[in-house]
């Protein structure tokens, strides 16, 4: 009979099961979206028992009828869950990425040196985005959570722990490098958790997983149903192995909830001077770990779906292109969805979302073509401090995520960054990756250049604007983007 891989995609709006064949085509799917959960301003959250339920079900009906060799898990990154270890109840429901309540905890790491040591021994700047200060907000606020912690009954994960732990029956209490190097608890040198670190946060050692590699034989265990789980590794990692970027100096931009654009650099790690972060990509079993630099950006495709439920303005995300499209440009509008405060390069938790420019000819269909806009700068603010970082000249964006569907939006992101934008054929390179970790791990695929092969472009975009129309929008968009910062107090 043949074998397949299967990959679990646990995102930040959807769960989803995957089984994808030797080529790498994708021959099964199923996807069920969760509650967004927002109980106050800032805080956004989401239901742990709710997105295991999907687990479970996604992977019922995708899986049903495949001889699956071996399973990859692939997460949102950063969201934040503790359970208690005897009856997997969890304290409270997941923090989410995108949450900035605890914008005061982060902010007091940067009045004393705490901030730069996390900065140096983590590889990540003092933001609200991780899961160190996320976790210290449970621990202080949710009853019993400490205690638990304390007496070893509470455990602590990310998503793909949350889900790998309920795959395997309790039985695997485990993360991956990759996860592991967004919590501000791992030190990027010794890829093992580290004691300042946790010192302060208050986190104790023992609610920590055990960190392995991304693509590893034996330390995620079996499935129920005795599938080997041979792979973990965040959503931006597993989509930067799915798009075969295994070579220093090769980058992939993902377009979902936010943008993650990461660059390959190699078996060392690079420390940023232009606000990215510096991040593990992946790590083979018996390999050294593969480093990356990271424009992290946290609300472009959810500010689609904010014109849509917020505004309503549209129905559904694909109508902003037929909108957008129905006026020439955006009418001197510019839109700023700092929403969660801005991530890179600027990293501004005092930011808040502007739209500029406003006069009463407007429509919403220039707002709709601001937002797509704003999608394309916010990636060439990204583009620009990796170009600084690297000192080397982008020549293609690969590209990938919900947002490439929109035509228009890729066309813009050419016209604005002034180099083509490359999309594959299969644009489920998130779980694509994870299937491909696993599947190396389990010998399906012999090596990553076997991978390479599987790559194929599906569509091009080419650059249209001039360089004086490339500038001038440049300058306008900064410009929007200063109003949007000191706005909040913290
Ligand atoms: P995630 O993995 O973060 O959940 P996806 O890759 O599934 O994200 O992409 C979903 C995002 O893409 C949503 O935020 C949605 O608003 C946006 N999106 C989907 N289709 C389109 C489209 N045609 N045009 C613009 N945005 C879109």
């Amino acid at each position: 009979m043949t074998e397949y891989i299967g990959a679990v995609d646990q995102g930040t709006t959807s769960t989803r099961a995957m089984v994808f064949d030797h080529d790498g085509g994708v021959v099964a799917r199923h996807q069920i979206e969760h509650r967004q959960i927002l109980p106050r301003a800032g805080w956004v959250e989401h239901d742990p028992a709710e997105i295991w339920r999907h687990t479970q079900e996604a992977m019922r009906e995708a899986f049903q009828g495949y001889q699956i060799r071996a399973l990859g898990v692939t997460n949102q990154r950063e969201t934040t869950v503790v359970w208690d270890r005897r009856t997997g109840q969890t304290f409270g429901n997941a923090i989410v990425w995108q949450d900035t309540r605890t914008d005061r905890i982060v902010d007091a790491l940067d009045h004393d040196r705490r901030g730069e040591i996390v900065s140096h021994r983590s590889g990540l700047l003092p933001a609200t985005y991780f899961s160190g200060a996320k976790l210290q907000w449970i621990l202080d606020n949710v009853d019993g959570a400490r205690d638990a912690a304390e007496r070893g009954d509470a455990l602590f994960g990310t998503m793909d722990t949350w889900v790998l732990w309920n795959l395997t029956g309790g039985r695997v209490h485990a993360t991956d490098v990759t996860n592991a190097s967004r919590t501000m608890l791992m030190d990027l040198d010794t890829l093992d958790w580290d004691d300042e670190l946790l010192g302060f946060f208050g986190v104790p050692r023992a609610m920590l997983p055990r960190i392995r590699p991304s693509s590893d034989p034996e330390g995620y265990g079996t499935t129920g149903d005795g599938v080997p789980i041979t792979a973990v590794l965040g959503d931006q990692q597993a989509a930067t192995v799915g798009q075969v970027c295994f070579a220093p100096g090769e980058a992939k931009n993902t377009y979902g909830t936010g943008n993650f654009l990461l660059l390959n650099t190699g078996t060392e790690p690079v420390r940023s001077k232009h606000g990215l972060l510096t991040t593990v990509a992946y790590q083979l079993a018996d390999e050294p770990p593969v480093y990356a630099l990271e424009g992290s950006i946290a609300v472009t495709g959810a500010a689609i779906q904010w014109l849509r439920d917020q505004l309503r303005i549209i129905d559904t995300a694909a109508q902003s292109e037929e909108l957008a499209a129905s006026v020439p440009d955006s009418g001197g509008v510019a839109f700023v969805p700092a929403f969660s405060g801005l991530f890179a390069p600027y990293w501004r938790a005092d930011a808040r979302g502007a739209v500029v420019g406003l006069s009463r000819f407007n429509t919403g269909a220039h707002l709709a073509r601001a937002a797509l806009e704003a999608i394309c700068y916010q990636s060439r603010d990204v583009v620009e401090a990796m170009e600084q970082d690297s000192g080397v000249a982008l020549g293609v964006l690969k590209v990938d995520g919900g947002v490439t569907a929109n035509d228009l939006c890729m066309q813009l992101q050419a016209d604005i960054l002034g180099v083509p934008v490359s999309r594959p054929e299969v644009a489920e390179t998130t779980a694509l990756g994870a299937a491909y970790a696993a599947g190396l791990a389990a010998g399906y695929w012999g090596d990553t250049d076997e991978l390479r092969g599987n790559w194929h472009e599906s569509r091009r975009w080419q650059p249209g604007w001039t360089a004086a129309q490339r500038r001038d929008g440049y300058h306008q968009w900064r410009k929007a983007v200063e109003r949007t910062l000191d706005w909040i107090e913290i």
